[in-house]
């Protein structure tokens, strides 16, 4: 009895201080989270704020995020810019060529809403979630880059409660941009 005690004893101070159990989805959802990788994806003014956060001074890496110039190894798009009519078929495009499960930010006010162009102009989609689902909306003219950091901790929040299942079934649609004036 004293051997299985101290043989007990020892198992539960080793398993204990070795041993992490979680669940598939946590651990799914904790790796994606941890090594998110951005689409260089810029058009305008906004896309220089984003840029400066590759740089030393805000060290993007430290949160595992390696932008990328393919499509096809990016699951995060930050639309930084304005989104006009004849780039709209390209940005779905770039898009659908993204792996699932893949994360949009709308960064800056003329991604947003069309920002300056949004009350006469006949170029500029007024709003990039008419065209692709948006996970976070990032406000301003230009969003700092800290609020960038900000909005990329709200997008690794909202993945850390994601269901696996869920996911992977819910496919999310794109919305075709029709050319008519909005
Ligand atoms: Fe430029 Fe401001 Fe529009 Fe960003 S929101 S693209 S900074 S005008």
């Amino acid at each position: 009895i004293l051997q299985n005690s101290i043989e007990s004893s020892f198992i539960n101070k080793t398993l204990t201080n070795s041993i992490i159990l979680t669940t598939f989805n946590d651990f799914s959802n904790w790796a994606r989270l941890s090594s998110l990788w951005p689409l260089l994806y810029g058009t305008s003014c906004c896309f220089i704020e984003f840029a400066s956060l590759i740089g030393s001074r805000f060290d993007f890496d430290r949160y595992g995020l390696v932008p990328r110039s393919s499509p096809r190894q990016a699951d995060l798009i930050i639309t930084a810019g304005t989104v006009t009519m004849k780039m709209a078929p390209s940005l779905v495009r770039l898009y659908e060529q993204m792996p699932e499960p893949k994360y949009v930010i709308a960064m800056g006010a003329c991604t947003i809403t069309g920002g300056m162009f949004s009350t006469d102009s006949y170029t500029t989609v007024r709003g990039v979630d008419k065209l692709i689902p948006v996970d976070i909306y990032l406000p301003g003219c230009p969003p700092k880059p800290e609020a960038i950091i900000d909005a990329i901790i709200k997008l690794r929040k909202k993945i850390a409660q994601e269901i696996y299942e869920e996911k992977k079934i819910l496919k999310k649609g794109t919305r075709f941009l029709t050319l008519s004036h909005q």
